[in-house]
């Protein structure tokens, strides 16, 4: 089974070239032809609750689907990519951060990164209409797993419940800050109402992982169009290619 890809993108805009975090920023341009080469080859771009459905056997699995995720909630999704989601009629997900929203992505100054700002909840509020989720990136953008069990609840709880008081609607789902997660991590995370949780480990999401720690495909700053369908499709293929040539050598 292929699975579903659930690609990564942090930042969308136009950035010099950077020598690290680079799967935290995609240029704009790259940005469209990104999604134009999905629109020529006619994948399904489905929802996260979509993709969800489809992992827990409510719906049937479509062949090399691909859910778009945006984490941080920066402006320059709003500015950047919203436009070219919209002209391509692709749904995604946004994961903000509830306690920082309107203000600015702090955390990237201690490596020496601007810190771009973050949407405000305004601005949120006008992702549904377009048919954007809007998902938690817990509190404060902390490492959960790193947290004592009452703070990684309450990052978990207490962002939830900020969204949906401020969205107006359900947020069924969680995107863990540096993919840092743990066991406790995922057990508050079943407490606190989440029904899919997404993770930094790299591949495909299929059903036979939890559906709170899934996994996803990180697109670089350096990923031209035959490196996006590397990592979409060939990259998995030929992992399951080396795998069957050491089985029979
Ligand atoms: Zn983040």
């Amino acid at each position: 089974m292929s699975g579903i890809s659930i690609l990564m993108y942090h930042q969308v805009g136009h950035f010099p070239p950077m020598k690290t975090h680079r799967a935290s920023y995609c240029d704009v341009g790259r940005f469209r032809q990104q999604m134009r080469v999905l629109k020529w080859l006619g994948v399904p771009v489905i929802s996260m609750s979509e993709a969800l459905a489809c992992l827990i056997g409510q719906r049937p699995m479509p062949h090399r689907a691909v859910v778009l995720t945006f984490d941080d909630g920066c402006e320059n999704f709003h500015e950047h990519a919203l436009p070219v989601l919209q002209e391509m009629g692709f749904p995604a997900i946004v994961y903000a951060i509830a306690g920082l929203t309107g203000g600015r992505a702090e955390w990237l100054a201690a490596d020496g990164h601007p810190t771009p700002p973050l949407m405000t909840f305004a601005r949120l509020r006008e992702l549904p209409a377009a048919g954007i989720e809007v998902g938690s990136h817990a509190l404060w953008h902390r490492r959960l797993a790193d947290l004592d069990r009452s703070s990684q609840r309450s990052e978990l709880v207490d962002s939830r419940q900020r969204l949906q008081d401020e969205l107006g609607c359900a947020v069924p789902h969680v995107c863990y800050p540096y993919g840092a997660h743990s066991v406790t991590t995922l057990e508050l995370a079943a407490e606190a109402g989440y029904r899919s949780g997404v993770t930094c480990q790299r591949g495909a999401a299929t059903p036979a992982f939890d559906r709170l720690a899934l996994p996803r495909k990180a697109i670089s700053y350096g990923d031209d169009a035959f490196g996006f369908l590397w990592k979409l499709y060939l990259k998995d293929a030929a992992k399951g290619e080396a795998l069957r040539r050491a089985r029979v050598d």
